[in-house]
């Protein structure tokens, strides 16, 4: 297992906010303005309670934030930055990167990627691909931008590995699996995602969303306890949205989950970055 935690840790765990605010409905042509009240909801209401939680339990976490959000909300992520959390990459307006070409996909990540420096100070290390869709292209993309790490992929559950660049194959012959890139993958899932267990979602497409907090927090803290006592070295890292999990019983939620975390020894809280800078070859 090629992480190495820092002493006396068992386990990571980075509780990722993927800060998207209206910019998924905005590209979609979403602009009226109920359905932009939505994406709003995060930053006037979601990340100042989210940024409340991080204080109280004394952790620094990843924020995946798109450079139209950035472009928006400049002064409440410059807040998320000077609070010592990261902001991570996640698409210019939260783009589906298959549906972009190379050089659409190369535009928007120089873009996005220009607007976080002028934030924080310095290029984003971290990629979440908006609706957890990387293109054949964006593992190259983001080794030749010097990125450390990805957080879209989905091939394992606890253990960080390296993504491929080169896949390919069709239904009549095996896959041909491509070579190994820089880029560690920091895997995700829908079932530590909030969206589509809490999200009612009416349109484009129909998510039925809206389980209670305590059906989440059965399926989540039964993931990081099986980690913690069955993956060495595990890494879990949960998806949520400003948005969604920002919702006050949902958020109570989100604070049972840390505490019940918390209770056990060994458990680093920490970001995204701090996990792929615990990779050793
Ligand atoms: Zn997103």
């Amino acid at each position: 297992m090629p992480i190495a935690l820092p002493p006396g840790k068992k386990c990571a765990v980075v509780m990722s906010w993927d800060f998207d605010a209206m910019s998924a409905f905005v590209l979609r042509g979403e602009t009226t303005p109920t359905l932009i009240s939505r994406g709003e909801f995060g930053p006037r209401v979601g990340v100042p309670r989210v940024l409340d939680l991080c204080d109280k339990y004394k952790f620094k976490t990843t924020f995946f934030v798109p450079g139209w959000t950035i472009a928006t909300y400049p002064e409440l992520s410059r807040k998320i930055h000077e609070k010592g959390h990261e902001i991570a990459h996640h698409m210019w307006c939260h783009e589906n990167a298959p549906d972009l070409n190379y050089d659409k996909e190369l535009e928007l990540l120089e873009k996005a990627m220009d607007v976080i420096k002028g934030v924080t100070g310095k290029y984003p290390v971290g990629n979440r691909s908006g609706g957890f869709a990387n293109s054949n292209n964006t593992i190259k993309l983001l080794q030749d931008h010097d990125f450390l790490y990805d957080s879209t992929q989905m091939a394992d559950d606890f253990n960080v590995y390296r993504c491929r660049i080169g896949d390919h194959g069709s239904p009549s012959e095996p896959w041909v699996f491509g070579r190994e890139s820089s880029i560690l993958e920091i895997p995700v899932a829908w079932v530590i995602d909030d969206w589509p267990l809490y999200e009612f979602n009416p349109q484009p497409r129909i998510n039925p969303g809206l389980h209670t907090p305590s059906q989440v927090f059965e399926i989540w803290s039964q993931e990081f306890d099986y980690m913690y006592d069955r993956v060495p070295n595990g890494v879990f890292m949960i998806t949520m949205h400003p948005y969604i999990s920002g919702r006050a019983h949902r958020i109570m939620m989100v604070e049972k989950l840390i505490q019940h975390m918390m209770s056990r020894p060994g458990v680093w809280f920490c970001r995204g970055e701090d996990v792929a800078r615990c990779w050793k070859d």
